[in-house]
């Protein structure tokens, strides 16, 4: 069932969206050669107390396993869910896939971001970097009164598969409010004028996760890492955004 938010709740929700965007900001001005993910982490955690709110990821489950971190911070060929590390040392020309969220007063937010460390990205990545975030916000243009869940896939479809990548399949967005994950899914691909019809007071998180080669993913030993089954690098860009009357409103934009 997808829960319509009233325009009290949606205001609820700007503090978590506001403190999530603000993180990521800080987050990513930190991020440069020898930092360690684990490093981000700690210093997430950090910002997330200070700031008087609760972590959205730390102790989240799926079936028996328990993400041990407030950050993912997915390298490279990592796609999404990486833990973060003491032994991960970010080196010159990665990308890094920072993905986090936090609960205020019985709200959540949801945001990610992949980064350059350093300066020296190699051309493909830079692509790779600006389509992902590009097909973000082609995907966030059609969350719009009446328009329908196929139209918001496919917009992002056609911006990624156009540049020649591939969009992934096996984890895709969501609605999200009174918790992290609801309904709807909101898939990264699909068929214009399909799918569930958005109304006004839908929330959703809107996050495409595109692999410069195969769409396939590996899921590591640690039950969380997933990676692309190629080896070839991986982006992820997501925002929580309230369909308003007014059209899509982007809450963890800071
Ligand atoms: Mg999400």
């Amino acid at each position: 069932m997808i829960e319509l938010k009233t325009n009290a709740e949606i205001e609820r929700m700007r503090r978590p969206a506001r403190i999530t965007g603000e993180i990521l900001a800080s987050l990513r001005a930190k991020v440069r050669p020898g930092v360690t993910t684990a490093e981000l982490d700690r210093e997430a955690e950090r910002l997330i107390a200070r700031l008087g709110a609760r972590s959205a990821f730390k102790n989240y489950r799926v079936g028996d396993a328990v993400f041990p971190a407030v950050l993912c911070a997915s390298v490279n060929d990592e796609i999404v869910h990486g833990i973060p590390s003491d032994r991960r040392e970010l080196q010159e020309g990665d990308i890094l896939g920072l993905d986090f969220g936090v609960e205020v007063d019985g709200f959540f937010a949801d945001a990610a971001v992949t980064v350059t460390v350093g300066n020296d990205l190699d051309d493909e990545s830079r692509r790779l970097l600006e389509v992902t975030e590009r097909s973000m916000y082609e995907g966030i243009a059609r969350a719009c009164e009446g328009e329908r869940l196929g139209d918001v896939g496919a917009a992002v479809q056609d911006a990624v598969e156009a540049a020649g990548f591939s969009v992934v399949r096996d984890f895709v967005g969501h609605g999200i409010g009174r918790a992290l994950h609801e309904d709807p899914q909101v898939p990264n691909f699909g068929k214009r004028g399909r799918g569930r019809t958005l109304a006004v007071g839908m929330v959703l998180a809107i996050e495409p996760m595109v692999n410069a080669g195969t769409a396939a993913v590996r899921v590591d030993a640690d039950g969380w890492t997933a990676r692309t089954s190629d080896g070839r690098r991986s982006a992820h860009f997501e925002h929580t955004v309230a369909i308003t009357k007014k059209g899509p409103e982007i809450l963890t934009r800071i």
